[in-house]
């Protein structure tokens, strides 16, 4: 059973209501209330900044090892509490459960492992200058201040953790606004630092939409802002935190490349394929939804991806057996219904293009998994972000020819390529235009290796020691140790 947090929000170490309007929180698979979640409003906003500013003059001068202690025990108690979490995100988000339980606490818990051991080793310069008596510089790495997370749907855990570790790591505060579509796990996780020893105020959470996002951004008192969401939300915040000139990361939309060659080996092919179009139901921000496939063998790996993809388990997400869980808002279904009918006019529809009826959840948003052979880069099919289970399979024949293919598009969050020749791999993802690409995997994302967009993108990485740059400024320090020239 699902463990419902007392309150909406979670400000100064308290659950607290806002006097904000009440909203209905969906399960996704049949559309049954969950809960409600009030939305917050500006007298809440302002105790979430009062709360933050007095946690940042105490967490900002907690040494770190300290630091590093609480993030290493909030890690643990996340990995007991595995189950618990993975429950309540397939609630709120539709997931399967066989996926739920594998990825998103335990991506979150490695998060907090990682950056308590980045919180560990965080150091600054010495320069040693001229001089007899030994004037020295340094650099010191400072924290920004109170660091706004605004999260996306699609693993709410999962960006709770890896906005606040690096954050939090750092000295920084944060008040994390969860999507108005998943806002349960993000409590959890502010329990969680609490039982860890997280002092109060230094991680909050406030609910509600856009209206309250875009407030939030715009408070003179949030130094730093950092968004998973759409390309035109990352644009919009770009722009209204430019005349305070707050930091900013963007972690946002892609149509990411997936490019097999004929010396692969299919079956693996196919798995890899598979994966990065049908985890999490295709709503990825990074899936291979362009699948370039040599000519080679492209009638032999359609024809066996079809026969794997009608073998999916689709149905009840809290089921272990299930493969693929529903779409997680009626919004969505209708968007993703929307280019299934284009599917039929822009390509040849493999399998799929339409919409299950699973018994005892009628009321659910589910789409059937969908593979479309097309041979025009220019569709829309082809071009534009679906978030929803639709692979493109395209044929190409020559190698310089399909990496500009691939880069034919306005993002570049991830590519990859299958193929047993290293040189070539080495040579395909140099010229690939993308913050993450693979060779014969896709979509996994450790810790220690960044994760960010090229062009429309993103901006600034998240994960590996790069992030740790989003969340703090370098001060130099000249320490003079000579007497100082009268030059005047
Ligand atoms: P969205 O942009 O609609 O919303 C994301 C978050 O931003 C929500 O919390 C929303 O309330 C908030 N928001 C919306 N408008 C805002 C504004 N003007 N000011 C402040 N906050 C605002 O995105 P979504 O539908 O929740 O998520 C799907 C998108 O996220 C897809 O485009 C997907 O590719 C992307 N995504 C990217 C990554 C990544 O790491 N690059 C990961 C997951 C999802």
């Amino acid at each position: 059973m699902i463990k419902l947090p007392p309150a909406s929000h979670f400000i100064n170490g308290k659950f607290v209501e806002s006097s904000g309007k009440y909203h209905d929180n969906i399960y996704p698979a049949n559309g049954n209330i969950i809960n409600q979640i009030s939305y917050g409003d500006d007298a809440l906003i302002n105790q979430a900044i009062d709360s933050a500013q007095k946690a940042y003059k105490i967490w900002r001068n907690t040494s770190l090892i300290a630091r590093a202690e609480i993030l290493n025990r909030a890690a643990q108690i996340i990995k007991e509490r595995n189950n618990d979490i993975s429950i309540m995100e397939t609630y709120d988000t539709g997931k399967a459960r066989q996926e739920t339980i594998a990825v998103d606490a335990i991506s979150g818990s490695e998060s907090l492992s990682y950056f308590a051991a980045q919180a560990m080793t965080l150091e600054g310069d010495f320069i040693a200058f001229s001089g007899e008596n030994g004037t020295f510089g340094y650099s010191r790495r400072e924290p920004l201040g109170i660091c706004l997370g605004i999260g996306a749907w699609n693993y709410p855990f999962q960006m709770a953790c890896w906005k606040s570790a690096p954050a939090l790591a750092c000295g920084n505060v944060m008040i994390f606004k969860p999507s108005e579509l998943t806002p349960l796990s993000a409590l959890e996780l502010a329990k969680i630092y609490q039982e860890a020893g997280l002092p109060d105020g230094v991680f909050n959470v406030i609910q509600g939409d856009h209206n309250l996002g875009a407030d939030l951004v715009a408070h003179h008192d949030i130094h730093k802002v950092s968004l998973t969401g759409e390309v035109n939300t990352g644009k919009k915040i770009l722009s209204n935190t430019a005349d305070n000139m707050k930091h900013v990361t963007l972690e946002l939309g892609g149509k990411s490349p997936l490019i097999i060659f004929d010396d692969t080996d299919i079956d693996q092919a196919i798995s890899v394929a598979m994966m990065a179009n049908f985890y999490s139901t295709g709503q990825v921000c990074s899936n291979a939804t362009r699948v370039f496939v040599h000519d080679n063998i492209i009638d032999d790996f359609c024809e066996k991806i079809i026969a794997r993809t009608k073998k999916m388990i689709i149905g009840d997400p809290m089921d272990m057996q299930t493969q693929m869980g529903p779409l997680v808002n009626e919004k969505l279904f209708h968007k993703v219904a929307s280019y299934y009918k284009l599917a039929f006019t822009e390509g040849d529809v493999l399998c799929g293009g339409d919409f299950p009826n699973i018994k005892g959840f009628e009321k659910g948003f589910w789409v059937s998994p969908t593979i479309i052979r097309c041979d025009n880069d220019n569709a829309r099919i082809v071009n534009e972000e679906i978030f929803g289970p639709l692979m493109t399979i395209l044929r190409f024949c020559d190698d310089n020819d399909v990496i500009d293919r691939a880069n034919n598009t306005t993002y570049g969050l991830a590519a990859g390529v299958m193929t047993n020749d290293i040189k070539k791999a080495h040579h395909i993802v140099a010229n690939l235009q993308a913050g993450t690409c693979y060779i014969n995997n896709f979509n996994i994302t450790p810790p220690q290796l960044s994760f960010g967009g090229y062009k429309h993108s993103g901006k600034g990485r998240e994960n590996s020691k790069y992030a740790l740059d989003a969340y703090s400024q370098i001060k130099s320090v000249y320490v003079e140790m000579d007497t100082v020239e009268h030059i005047y």
